[in-house]
Protein backbone atom coordinates (compact mmCIF):
# COMPACT_ATOMS: atom_id res chain seq x y z
CA UNK A 1 0.00 0.00 0.00
CA UNK A 2 2.93 2.66 0.84
CA UNK A 3 5.70 1.01 -0.76
CA UNK A 4 8.49 -0.78 0.38
CA UNK A 5 10.71 2.09 -0.57
CA UNK A 6 9.22 4.77 1.57
CA UNK A 7 8.22 2.39 4.58
CA UNK A 8 11.76 1.93 4.84
CA UNK A 9 13.09 5.79 4.42
CA UNK A 10 10.23 6.68 7.06
CA UNK A 11 11.51 4.08 9.33
CA UNK A 12 14.86 5.51 8.99
CA UNK A 13 13.64 9.30 9.55
CA UNK A 14 11.26 8.45 12.54
CA UNK A 15 14.06 6.83 14.18
CA UNK A 16 16.36 9.61 14.85
CA UNK A 17 13.24 11.98 15.37
CA UNK A 18 12.72 9.54 18.21
CA UNK A 19 15.97 9.74 19.66
CA UNK A 20 15.85 13.33 19.84
CA UNK A 21 12.76 12.93 21.52
CA UNK A 22 13.96 10.71 23.86
CA UNK A 23 16.91 13.17 24.53
CA UNK A 24 15.27 15.71 24.83
CA UNK A 25 12.98 14.53 27.93
CA UNK A 26 15.89 13.17 29.51
CA UNK A 27 17.76 16.78 29.79
CA UNK A 28 14.01 18.47 30.59
CA UNK A 29 13.48 15.96 33.75
CA UNK A 30 17.01 16.34 34.56
CA UNK A 31 16.76 19.89 34.78
CA UNK A 32 13.75 20.31 36.67
CA UNK A 33 15.39 17.89 38.87
CA UNK A 34 18.46 19.93 39.37
CA UNK A 35 15.73 23.25 39.61
CA UNK A 36 13.58 21.28 42.23
CA UNK A 37 16.65 21.16 44.16
CA UNK A 38 18.06 24.32 43.84
CA UNK A 39 15.69 26.64 43.05
CA UNK A 40 14.15 27.20 46.18
CA UNK A 41 17.16 28.79 47.56
CA UNK A 42 16.26 31.17 44.96
CA UNK A 43 13.03 32.14 46.84
CA UNK A 44 15.02 33.72 49.68
CA UNK A 45 16.37 36.24 47.63
CA UNK A 46 13.57 37.50 46.33
CA UNK A 47 11.30 40.56 47.72
CA UNK A 48 8.04 40.17 45.71
CA UNK A 49 6.17 38.45 48.31
CA UNK A 50 5.25 34.81 48.42
CA UNK A 51 2.99 34.43 45.51
CA UNK A 52 4.67 36.66 43.44
CA UNK A 53 8.14 34.87 44.05
CA UNK A 54 6.37 31.52 43.63
CA UNK A 55 5.50 32.94 39.94
CA UNK A 56 8.45 34.17 38.94
CA UNK A 57 10.15 30.83 40.17
CA UNK A 58 7.55 29.11 38.02
CA UNK A 59 8.32 31.45 35.03
CA UNK A 60 12.12 31.24 35.26
CA UNK A 61 11.45 27.22 35.19
CA UNK A 62 9.41 27.27 31.89
CA UNK A 63 12.53 29.85 30.56
CA UNK A 64 14.98 27.24 31.97
CA UNK A 65 12.79 24.61 30.49
CA UNK A 66 12.32 26.32 26.89
CA UNK A 67 16.50 26.91 26.84
CA UNK A 68 17.22 23.66 27.37
CA UNK A 69 14.77 21.90 24.52
CA UNK A 70 16.03 24.21 22.07
CA UNK A 71 19.15 22.54 20.68
CA UNK A 72 17.22 19.34 20.52
CA UNK A 73 14.05 21.70 18.80
CA UNK A 74 16.49 22.76 16.33
CA UNK A 75 18.34 19.29 16.34
CA UNK A 76 14.82 18.05 14.89
CA UNK A 77 14.62 21.08 12.33
CA UNK A 78 17.44 20.50 10.50
CA UNK A 79 16.85 16.65 10.33
CA UNK A 80 13.48 18.04 8.79
CA UNK A 81 15.29 20.69 6.42
CA UNK A 82 17.86 17.50 5.98
CA UNK A 83 14.94 15.82 4.31
CA UNK A 84 13.07 18.79 2.55
CA UNK A 85 10.15 18.33 4.82
CA UNK A 86 10.40 22.24 5.64
CA UNK A 87 12.47 25.14 3.91
CA UNK A 88 11.98 27.33 7.29
CA UNK A 89 14.95 28.64 8.51
CA UNK A 90 16.61 28.23 11.76
CA UNK A 91 15.70 32.10 13.51
CA UNK A 92 12.32 31.81 12.12
CA UNK A 93 11.70 28.40 13.52
CA UNK A 94 12.85 29.91 17.13
CA UNK A 95 11.05 33.12 16.47
CA UNK A 96 7.56 30.91 15.44
CA UNK A 97 7.78 29.37 19.36
CA UNK A 98 7.26 33.52 20.99
CA UNK A 99 3.54 33.30 20.34
CA UNK A 100 2.99 29.91 22.29
CA UNK A 101 5.51 30.48 25.23
CA UNK A 102 4.23 34.00 25.70
CA UNK A 103 0.36 32.00 26.04
CA UNK A 104 2.63 29.10 28.54
CA UNK A 105 4.11 32.19 30.67
CA UNK A 106 0.84 33.56 31.24
CA UNK A 107 -0.98 30.46 31.85
CA UNK A 108 1.77 29.28 34.41
CA UNK A 109 1.46 32.94 35.92
CA UNK A 110 -2.59 32.33 36.35
CA UNK A 111 -2.27 29.20 37.49
CA UNK A 112 0.35 29.37 40.30
CA UNK A 113 -1.80 32.91 40.88
CA UNK A 114 -4.62 30.80 41.40
CA UNK A 115 -3.11 27.54 43.07
CA UNK A 116 -0.94 29.38 45.73
CA UNK A 117 -4.19 31.74 46.65
CA UNK A 118 -6.38 29.00 47.43
CA UNK A 119 -3.28 26.97 49.25
CA UNK A 120 -2.70 30.13 51.41
CA UNK A 121 -6.13 30.19 52.25
CA UNK A 122 -7.69 26.64 52.38
CA UNK A 123 -3.92 24.60 53.51
CA UNK A 124 -4.18 21.12 51.81
CA UNK A 125 -7.47 21.14 50.46
CA UNK A 126 -6.43 23.53 48.26
CA UNK A 127 -6.47 20.17 45.59
CA UNK A 128 -10.24 20.00 44.83
CA UNK A 129 -11.16 23.62 44.04
CA UNK A 130 -7.26 23.67 42.64
CA UNK A 131 -8.34 21.13 40.06
CA UNK A 132 -11.65 22.61 39.15
CA UNK A 133 -10.21 26.00 38.79
CA UNK A 134 -7.40 24.24 35.98
CA UNK A 135 -10.39 22.58 34.07
CA UNK A 136 -12.04 26.11 34.11
CA UNK A 137 -8.80 27.70 32.34
CA UNK A 138 -8.41 25.20 30.00
CA UNK A 139 -12.68 25.32 28.92
CA UNK A 140 -12.02 29.00 28.63
CA UNK A 141 -8.84 28.97 26.21
CA UNK A 142 -10.47 26.23 24.35
CA UNK A 143 -13.76 28.57 23.76
CA UNK A 144 -11.01 31.74 23.49
CA UNK A 145 -8.41 29.73 20.75
CA UNK A 146 -10.11 30.70 17.73
CA UNK A 147 -10.53 34.55 18.12
CA UNK A 148 -6.61 34.74 18.91
CA UNK A 149 -6.10 33.28 15.36
CA UNK A 150 -5.34 36.76 13.18
CA UNK A 151 -3.57 34.27 10.42
CA UNK A 152 -6.07 32.36 8.97
CA UNK A 153 -8.05 33.22 5.49
CA UNK A 154 -11.52 32.15 4.64
CA UNK A 155 -12.04 29.03 2.64
CA UNK A 156 -12.96 30.05 -0.91
CA UNK A 157 -12.72 26.85 -2.56
CA UNK A 158 -17.02 26.15 -3.81
CA UNK A 159 -16.68 22.65 -4.18
CA UNK A 160 -15.35 22.24 -0.65
CA UNK A 161 -17.77 24.71 0.49
CA UNK A 162 -20.59 22.80 -1.09
CA UNK A 163 -19.61 19.52 0.23
CA UNK A 164 -19.44 21.54 4.04
CA UNK A 165 -23.22 22.74 3.71
CA UNK A 166 -24.30 18.85 2.68
CA UNK A 167 -22.14 17.04 5.62
CA UNK A 168 -23.14 19.67 7.89
CA UNK A 169 -26.47 19.21 6.97
CA UNK A 170 -26.17 15.07 7.25
CA UNK A 171 -24.15 15.81 10.95
CA UNK A 172 -26.76 18.10 12.29
CA UNK A 173 -24.15 21.05 13.26
CA UNK A 174 -25.04 24.23 12.61
CA UNK A 175 -22.93 27.09 10.60
CA UNK A 176 -19.02 26.16 11.22
CA UNK A 177 -16.62 28.79 9.54
CA UNK A 178 -13.86 27.25 7.18
CA UNK A 179 -10.24 28.65 6.99
CA UNK A 180 -7.34 28.13 5.53
CA UNK A 181 -3.44 28.64 6.97
CA UNK A 182 -0.91 29.72 4.41
CA UNK A 183 2.39 27.02 5.22
CA UNK A 184 3.43 26.40 1.86
CA UNK A 185 5.83 28.70 1.77
CA UNK A 186 7.93 27.01 4.00
CA UNK A 187 6.44 23.22 4.33
CA UNK A 188 4.86 21.04 2.38
CA UNK A 189 3.30 18.88 5.13
CA UNK A 190 -0.27 18.50 5.42
CA UNK A 191 -2.62 19.04 7.77
CA UNK A 192 -6.13 19.94 8.84
CA UNK A 193 -7.48 20.81 12.59
CA UNK A 194 -11.07 21.52 14.36
CA UNK A 195 -11.10 23.74 17.58
CA UNK A 196 -13.53 25.88 19.49
CA UNK A 197 -16.45 25.37 21.22
CA UNK A 198 -19.96 26.02 20.74
CA UNK A 199 -20.02 29.59 18.62
CA UNK A 200 -16.34 29.90 18.55
CA UNK A 201 -16.01 26.28 16.60
CA UNK A 202 -14.19 26.36 13.17
CA UNK A 203 -12.05 23.78 10.60
CA UNK A 204 -8.91 25.37 9.62
CA UNK A 205 -7.11 24.04 6.53
CA UNK A 206 -3.37 24.14 5.94
CA UNK A 207 -3.29 25.63 2.37
CA UNK A 208 -1.08 22.66 1.54
CA UNK A 209 -3.90 20.00 1.30
CA UNK A 210 -5.68 22.24 -0.51
CA UNK A 211 -3.05 21.35 -3.40
CA UNK A 212 -1.33 18.38 -5.31
CA UNK A 213 -0.90 15.61 -4.20
CA UNK A 214 -4.19 16.10 -2.41
CA UNK A 215 -7.56 15.65 -5.08
CA UNK A 216 -11.09 16.60 -4.06
CA UNK A 217 -11.96 13.58 -3.12
CA UNK A 218 -9.21 13.83 0.01
CA UNK A 219 -10.20 17.22 0.27
CA UNK A 220 -13.55 16.26 1.22
CA UNK A 221 -12.46 13.27 3.57
CA UNK A 222 -10.42 15.44 5.70
CA UNK A 223 -13.14 17.96 5.69
CA UNK A 224 -15.65 15.40 6.82
CA UNK A 225 -12.95 14.33 9.32
CA UNK A 226 -12.93 17.51 10.97
CA UNK A 227 -16.35 18.33 10.53
CA UNK A 228 -16.72 15.02 12.98
CA UNK A 229 -14.73 15.78 15.45
CA UNK A 230 -17.68 18.93 16.31
CA UNK A 231 -20.48 17.00 15.63
CA UNK A 232 -19.26 14.26 17.92
CA UNK A 233 -18.50 17.12 20.63
CA UNK A 234 -14.63 15.24 21.25
CA UNK A 235 -13.19 19.06 22.14
CA UNK A 236 -16.21 19.10 25.41
CA UNK A 237 -15.41 15.21 25.56
CA UNK A 238 -12.18 16.10 25.59
CA UNK A 239 -12.49 18.45 28.79
CA UNK A 240 -13.87 16.10 30.67
CA UNK A 241 -11.47 13.80 30.28
CA UNK A 242 -8.80 16.46 31.23
CA UNK A 243 -11.15 16.98 33.92
CA UNK A 244 -11.11 13.25 35.18
CA UNK A 245 -6.54 13.40 34.61
CA UNK A 246 -6.44 16.78 36.77
CA UNK A 247 -8.46 16.01 39.77
CA UNK A 248 -5.52 12.97 41.00
CA UNK A 249 -3.13 15.20 39.13
CA UNK A 250 -3.88 18.24 41.80
CA UNK A 251 -4.19 15.82 44.87
CA UNK A 252 -0.72 14.15 43.92
CA UNK A 253 0.78 17.97 43.64
CA UNK A 254 -0.50 18.76 47.14
CA UNK A 255 1.02 15.54 48.34
CA UNK A 256 4.63 15.79 46.52
CA UNK A 257 4.74 19.41 47.63
CA UNK A 258 3.75 18.58 51.06
CA UNK A 259 7.75 18.60 52.53
CA UNK A 260 8.41 21.68 51.29
CA UNK A 261 5.40 23.58 53.19
CA UNK A 262 2.80 22.89 50.34
CA UNK A 263 1.93 25.12 47.13
CA UNK A 264 1.24 27.78 49.32
CA UNK A 265 4.80 28.66 49.99
CA UNK A 266 6.95 29.37 46.60
CA UNK A 267 10.08 27.33 47.51
CA UNK A 268 7.81 24.20 46.71
CA UNK A 269 7.15 25.80 43.02
CA UNK A 270 10.37 24.00 41.74
CA UNK A 271 9.20 20.76 42.84
CA UNK A 272 5.74 21.30 42.00
CA UNK A 273 7.60 22.37 37.96
CA UNK A 274 8.68 18.60 37.99
CA UNK A 275 5.92 16.78 39.28
CA UNK A 276 4.01 18.52 36.95
CA UNK A 277 6.22 17.44 34.01
CA UNK A 278 6.76 13.82 35.26
CA UNK A 279 2.61 13.54 35.07
CA UNK A 280 2.31 14.41 31.93
CA UNK A 281 4.97 11.98 30.79
CA UNK A 282 3.31 9.20 32.61
CA UNK A 283 0.04 10.23 31.18
CA UNK A 284 0.44 10.59 28.01
CA UNK A 285 -0.09 6.93 27.34
CA UNK A 286 -3.83 7.30 28.73
CA UNK A 287 -3.99 11.18 27.03
CA UNK A 288 -3.26 9.47 23.39
CA UNK A 289 -5.43 6.05 23.98
CA UNK A 290 -8.46 8.90 24.54
CA UNK A 291 -7.29 10.85 21.55
CA UNK A 292 -6.25 7.82 19.09
CA UNK A 293 -10.49 6.67 19.87
CA UNK A 294 -11.91 10.00 18.85
CA UNK A 295 -9.77 10.18 15.80
CA UNK A 296 -10.73 6.87 14.98
CA UNK A 297 -14.56 7.74 15.36
CA UNK A 298 -14.06 10.75 13.61
CA UNK A 299 -12.20 8.56 10.07
CA UNK A 300 -15.46 6.60 10.80
CA UNK A 301 -18.14 9.00 10.46
CA UNK A 302 -16.28 10.78 7.60
CA UNK A 303 -16.36 6.97 5.80
CA UNK A 304 -20.19 7.60 7.10
CA UNK A 305 -20.97 10.54 5.34
CA UNK A 306 -18.37 10.56 2.13
CA UNK A 307 -19.33 7.13 1.32
CA UNK A 308 -16.00 7.02 -0.06
CA UNK A 309 -13.09 4.42 1.29
CA UNK A 310 -10.79 4.92 -2.02
CA UNK A 311 -10.43 8.58 -0.98
CA UNK A 312 -9.57 7.96 2.80
CA UNK A 313 -7.33 5.31 1.62
CA UNK A 314 -5.28 7.71 -0.93
CA UNK A 315 -5.36 10.77 1.68
CA UNK A 316 -3.40 7.83 4.20
CA UNK A 317 -0.54 7.27 1.60
CA UNK A 318 -0.39 10.91 0.71
CA UNK A 319 0.35 12.20 4.71
CA UNK A 320 2.78 9.08 4.34
CA UNK A 321 4.76 10.73 1.33
CA UNK A 322 4.34 14.49 2.22
CA UNK A 323 5.57 14.04 5.61
CA UNK A 324 7.60 10.86 5.41
CA UNK A 325 5.46 8.89 7.92
CA UNK A 326 5.94 5.74 9.30
CA UNK A 327 2.75 4.11 8.25
CA UNK A 328 3.13 1.63 11.24
CA UNK A 329 5.60 2.77 13.79
CA UNK A 330 6.79 0.53 17.14
CA UNK A 331 4.32 0.23 19.68
CA UNK A 332 6.18 2.25 22.31
CA UNK A 333 5.98 5.55 20.31
CA UNK A 334 2.66 4.66 19.58
CA UNK A 335 1.73 4.86 23.07
CA UNK A 336 3.88 7.19 24.38
CA UNK A 337 3.58 9.58 20.93
CA UNK A 338 0.79 8.35 18.92
CA UNK A 339 -2.56 10.70 18.99
CA UNK A 340 -4.05 9.39 15.93
CA UNK A 341 -4.12 5.67 14.68
CA UNK A 342 -0.94 4.09 12.63
CA UNK A 343 -1.51 5.21 8.92
CA UNK A 344 -1.99 1.18 8.24
CA UNK A 345 -4.97 0.92 10.88
CA UNK A 346 -6.29 4.14 9.67
CA UNK A 347 -6.47 1.84 5.80
CA UNK A 348 -7.72 -1.02 7.50
CA UNK A 349 -10.84 0.70 8.71
CA UNK A 350 -11.76 2.22 5.61
CA UNK A 351 -11.64 -1.38 3.93
CA UNK A 352 -13.74 -2.91 6.94
CA UNK A 353 -15.94 0.14 5.84
CA UNK A 354 -16.52 -1.02 2.59
CA UNK A 355 -16.55 -5.11 3.45
CA UNK A 356 -19.48 -4.22 6.02
CA UNK A 357 -20.99 -2.03 3.39
CA UNK A 358 -21.27 -4.83 0.50
ZN1 LIG B 1 -8.69 14.42 13.69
Amino acid sequence: MFGAEHVADAKRYERVLYAIWALAQLSLLATLGLYARRGAALARESSAGPIGTGMLLGMLGLGIAWLVGLPFRLAAHWWERRHDLTEAGYLSRVLDEWAVLGAQFLAISLALLVVMALARGLGERWWLPGAAVFVALAGAFAFVAPYLDFETEPLRDGELLAASEEYRRELGLGEIPLRVLEVSDDSQQANAYAYGIGPSRRVVFWDTILEAPFDEGEQRVVLAHELAHHSQRHLPEGLGWFALFAVPGAWILMRATRRRGGLGTPEAVPLALLVAACLQLALAPAANLVSRRMEAEADWVALEVTRDPASLERLMVGFAETSLGDPDPPLWAQLVLGTHPPLVDRVAMARAWEAARR
